[in-house]
């Protein structure tokens, strides 16, 4: 599509060539008024305004065109202003738009029918949210309802969202600043990370077995009989994109089993679709009790996340009342762009199409930089979802920028971040990595030049690495 956008419409429908300066400032003098960001502090951000989207591309006001290889957030499977999607919302606002979560209405039960159908195992009931973190929240209180018992054990180097006890159950650097403030009963283990082992590992079996006996160390000194739940993210987002190592899952489900814990599946970032499966568990046979979702189900059109949950955990709840409960749960417009979701899906062979080009296409051109490219240290992915860890030095794996650098320390990074945009293609950086998560819809000419720019950016990095 790039190219053949050549302006866009404002809220009251009129169109607006590219370059109109005066709509642009007024964008950023609202922004920057009034709309108080997250992540950042206020003074050093400078939001680039969006004029249009459209499929894996988005336009700035002076029509400069960005390849979308983060998907927004990793949420826009099906990309910008898919016309299904559009078209789904709009024809339910048309007819109802909005119930509150104890009534019941057709696509909402739709929606519900549709995930358990294509959820693994006996996960067959759907208790809906507005996004991630509440996913998680709720996730989590039904662990401890469900179990009696309270802690729950989550990953070093993991995101599970920014609400109370989803921040608490984070181990990305980012939450300690809320630390003080987060809810108790967590308990963080090193999960595995052959690039970087904890478990000083030869091989990626040697590694899951090693993360697996550290696992059930903590699980003992902690106590199983205090333990609710474990929750992990299936192939970690985004702290790196680990991907688990052979037998590391099928071992946490073991676990699980042993002490009677609740093994949560964080696949807010990697269900529907993003690894070329439903839900990322299904790429390696294992089946958790209660599977959380926000972002792909609907391409967040409409905010809406959710917990699938099995039928022992859903049944425990018959005759108990589950005390959870958000006034837009289930929304309307919401659950009508996931039904649109699972019939695009299903028409267009979406998860075909992410593991084709995965493996034919990113697959091959990512695992060919570390031959040509002396800062690539090491690429991992499945699908649509790979990163590249850049260091300075391959023998040492010393990485591009030092672990959670801001400020002059972040350059290299920030300049490869910047090459990348100067070619138009909008990358995901975080750390030392270059994530590769475009669209799930994206085209096989569109993922090869954005994959050209990423190896022209990475010439940067080279300067840097020895
Ligand atoms: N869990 C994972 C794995 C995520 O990647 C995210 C968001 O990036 C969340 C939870 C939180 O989701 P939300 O931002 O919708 O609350």
């Amino acid at each position: 599509t790039t190219g053949t956008c050549t302006g866009y419409t404002d809220r009251t429908g009129a169109f607006h060539a590219f370059g109109d300066v005066a709509a642009e400032q007024q964008v950023r003098a609202d922004d920057r008024g009034h709309v108080f960001h997250s992540w950042s502090a206020q003074a050093q951000i400078n939001p680039l305004p969006i004029a249009a989207g459209e499929g894996s591309t988005f336009w700035d006001y002076d029509g400069n065109a960005y390849l979308d290889f983060s998907s927004q957030l990793v949420n826009l499977n099906l990309g910008h202003q898919h016309p299904d999607l559009v078209r789904a919302i709009q024809e339910q606002a048309g007819r109802l738009a909005t119930i509150q979560p104890s009534m019941a209405n057709d696509v909402r039960g739709e929606l519900a029918r549709r995930i358990a159908e294509v959820a693994p195992g006996d996960l067959n009931s759907v208790f809906f949210t507005n996004g991630g973190a509440d996913a998680n929240e709720n996730a989590v209180r039904m662990a401890r309802r469900y179990t009696g018992k309270h802690k729950v054990l989550s990953m070093y180097r993991s995101y599970h969202g920014n609400t109370n006890t989803a921040i608490a159950l984070t181990g990305d650097p980012r939450r300690w600043a809320n630390q003080p403030y987060a809810d108790g009963g967590v308990v963080h283990f090193f999960g595995p990370y052959p690039y970087r082992s904890e478990f000083h590992s030869d091989s990626p079996e040697q590694e899951a077995q090693r993360a697996l006996e550290h696992l059930e160390h903590v699980i003992a000194l902690e106590g199983p009989a205090t333990i609710a739940g474990i929750l992990i993210e299936t192939v970690v987002g985004t702290n790196g994109v680990l991907v688990p190592p052979p037998g590391y899952l099928h071992g946490v489900r073991e676990l699980c089993d042993k002490y009677g814990i609740v093994y949560i599946a964080d696949e807010v970032m990697v269900g529907f679709g993003r690894i070329g499966e439903w839900f990322a568990v299904d790429a390696y046979g294992v089946v958790p009790d209660l599977i959380t979702f926000a972002k792909g189900v609907n391409s967040g059109y409409v905010p809406l996340g959710g917990v699938i949950i099995s039928d022992a955990i859903a049944h425990f709840f018959d005759d108990v009342s589950f005390q959870g409960g958000l006034t837009y749960s289930g929304h309307p417009l919401a659950c009508a762009a996931g039904v649109a979701t699972f019939e695009v899906f299903e028409r267009d062979g979406i998860l075909e199409h992410v593991r084709d080009l995965g493996a034919r296409v990113v697959e091959p051109t990512l695992n060919g930089w570390l031959a040509t490219h002396p800062s690539v240290g090491d690429v991992r992915g499945q699908g649509l979802f790979w990163a590249l860890e850049l260091v300075r030095d391959r023998e040492t794996h010393e990485p591009l920028v030092p672990f959670n650098a801001s400020g002059a320390d972040a350059a290299p990074m920030n300049e490869v971040a910047a090459a990348c945009k100067a070619a138009g293609v909008w990358p995901f950086t975080h750390f030392n990595r270059m994530h590769v998560a475009p669209p799930l819809v994206i085209t096989e000419d569109e993922l090869r030049r954005g994959l050209d720019a990423y190896d022209a950016a990475l010439t940067v990095a080279d300067r840097y690495a020895s």
